[in-house]
C-alpha cells in the first residue's frame, strides 16, 4: 500500500503517496479523472455514499465515496494526501485558486459581528477581501505591523468594541515584499488570550512566500495553513490553485463550504499540484541556493543599497533568533533597493535578459518586479512608506537557472542603471 508511509521521508515519498496502482489498473501514476460524476454499483450503494459524504465522514478514492466531481474526486485527493504530509496536518484542502482558498476559509470562520486581526502589509486581494467584502456580513478588522510588541498588539485588541468575538488572527510571515518575520507562536498565545468556551480563535497563516517545507505553522501551534499554490507548489508558473490545510474537524468544516462554493482545484489542475509536489523539494533546494548567492552578489554591488534577505539579518538583531525558530531556510525570495530610486530601478528590470519581468513567485524562472508601482501599489503611499516600499525597491523570485548565468545577466543590468 502506497500510504504506509512512516519510514520514509516526504522528499521520498512524494513520487507515490496518495496513488493506489491497483485501482488504476497498476499504472504507476495517477490517470488524470476527467469526469464530472461517478457511477454507482447500485441503489444501496449511491445511498451509503451519501450518508458517508453528507454525514461528513472524509472521503477518499479507495474507501467508497466518490459521487460527483465537485464534492470530491481522486486528484484532489492525491494532492491533499500529499500536501498534508508535507505541512504535517491532519488534513489538506485543494482549492482553484490561492483566493479561493483564504475567502472559502474566512467565510467559514467568521460570522455577522466577529473581529478579523491581520498583519499588514498582506497579500493585497486578501487586504480587499477583509477591509471591503467582510464588512458586508458585519465582520470588522484591525491591522497590526510587524515591529509591535505583543503587548501592543493585545492592548490594541482590547481597545477594540469587538474584542470578545476574535474569530480569526490572520499572518503572512514573512511579508510580501520586506521579508519581515512574524512570531508565529505570538499569535498563538494572543488567540489563546481571547478565545473563549463559545468560541476558539483560529490562528491561520499565509505560507506562501516561505512554502510547505520550510515553515510548518502546525507545529507552532497555528490552526490553519493557507498557500497561493500558484507559487512554489505549483511551481512552473502555469497553474492557478490555492490549498489549506490543519486539523481534520476545520479542514472538514471548510470543505464542506467549498462544495457550497463551488471552488475546488479541477482534476487537471491537481493532476498537476500531484506532479509538483514530486519535484518540489529539488526545486526550492536549487531556488534557494541561488538565492542566497544572489543575495551575497547584490551586497556586495555598489549600485545596491539595501538587500531584504532572511539570511542576511545580523546576529544578534531580534529576527534572527525568529527566524532560526521558524524556518529552517532563508528561502528563496528576496528585495534589494537600487541606489537611485524608480527611474534606476526601471533600467535594471528593463535590462535584465534572463531573468523575466513579472509578478507572482515560486516559479521555476527568475523573476523581477517593481512591488511599488506592481504588486504593492494598491496600498496608500503612506503605508508603503511606512513599512519600507520604496520606489528603489526592486523584487526577486529566485528560480532554478544556473546560479552563474543569473549573477552575470545581474552584473550586466546593474551596468545599465
Ligand atoms: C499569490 C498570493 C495569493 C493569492 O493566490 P492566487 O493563487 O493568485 O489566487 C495569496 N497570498 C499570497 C501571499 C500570494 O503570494
Amino acid at each position: 500500500m502506497s500510504d504506509n508511509h512512516a519510514e520514509f521521508s516526504p522528499e521520498s515519498l512524494m513520487m507515490s503517496f496518495g496513488h493506489e496502482p491497483s485501482l488504476v489498473r497498476n499504472s504507476i501514476k495517477n490517470p488524470i479523472f476527467q469526469t464530472s460524476t461517478f457511477e454507482f454499483a447500485t441503489a444501496e450503494e449511491g445511498k451509503a455514499y451519501f450518508e458517508k459524504v453528507y454525514g461528513g465522514a472524509g472521503a477518499d478514492e479507495s474507501s467508497k465515496s466518490l459521487i460527483y466531481t465537485r464534492l470530491n474526486h481522486p486528484n484532489l485527493v492525491t494532492a491533499e494526501k500529499r500536501l498534508s504530509l508535507l505541512d504535517e496536518a491532519e488534513e489538506s484542502a485543494f482549492f482553484e485558486s490561492g483566493m479561493a482558498a483564504i475567502t472559502t476559509s474566512l467565510l467559514e470562520i467568521c460570522k455577522a459581528g466577529d473581529l478579523v486581526l491581520m498583519s499588514f502589509p498582506i497579500y493585497g486581494g486578501t487586504d480587499a477581501f477583509i477591509k471591503n467584502f467582510l464588512p458586508k456580513f458585519d465582520i470588522q478588522s484591525l491591522a497590526f505591523s510587524p515591529d509591535m510588541t505583543e503587548e501592543e498588539i493585545v492592548s490594541l485588541i482590547e481597545a477594540h468594541p469587538r474584542k470578545n468575538r476574535l474569530a480569526c488572527i490572520y499572518v503572512e510571515t514573512p511579508a510580501n515584499p520586506t521579508n519581515t518575520l512574524i512570531d508565529i507562536e505570538m499569535t498563538v498565545r494572543i488567540a489563546a488570550r481571547f478565545s473563549n468556551q463559545d468560541k476558539k480563535t483560529i490562528v491561520a497563516v499565509d505560507n506562501t512566500y516561505m512554502g510547505p517545507l520550510w515553515q510548518k505553522p502546525i507545529n507552532h501551534g497555528a490552526d490553519l495553513i493557507m498557500y497561493s499554490a500558484t507559487k512554489y507548489i505549483g511551481g512552473h508558473s502555469d497553474l492557478i490553485a490555492g490549498a489549506i490545510s490543519g486539523s481534520s474537524a476545520l479542514v472538514s468544516r471548510i470543505k464542506k463550504v467549498r462544495s457550497g462554493l463551488g471552488c475546488m482545484a479541477s482534476p487537471w489542475t491537481s493532476w498537476l499540484i500531484s506532479r509538483s509536489l514530486e519535484t518540489i523539494s529539488l526545486r526550492m533546494e536549487k531556488q534557494a541556493s541561488n538565492a542566497a548567492k544572489l543575495a551575497d552578489f547584490l551586497h556586495d554591488h555598489p549600485k545596491v543599497a539595501k538587500v531584504y534577505y532572511v539570511g542576511h539579518i545580523a546576529e544578534g538583531h531580534k529576527q534572527y533568533e525568529l527566524a532560526k525558530r521558524q524556518m529552517t531556510s532563508d528561502g528563496a525570495m528576496l528585495a534589494f533597493d537600487v541606489v537611485g530610486g524608480e527611474a534606476e530601478a526601471f533600467r535594471f528590470l528593463n535590462a535584465v535578459k534572463l531573468a523575466k519581468l513579472a509578478v507572482s513567485l515560486g516559479s521555476t524562472e527568475t523573476l523581477t518586479s517593481h512591488p511599488f508601482t506592481m504588486s504593492s501599489s494598491n496600498m496608500s503611499l503612506a503605508d508603503r512608506e511606512a513599512v519600507g516600499i520604496t520606489p528603489s525597491m526592486v523584487r526577486i523570485s529566485t528560480g532554478i537557472e544556473n546560479p552563474d548565468d543569473l549573477l552575470k545577466d545581474f552584473a550586466q543590468a546593474f551596468e545599465k542603471v
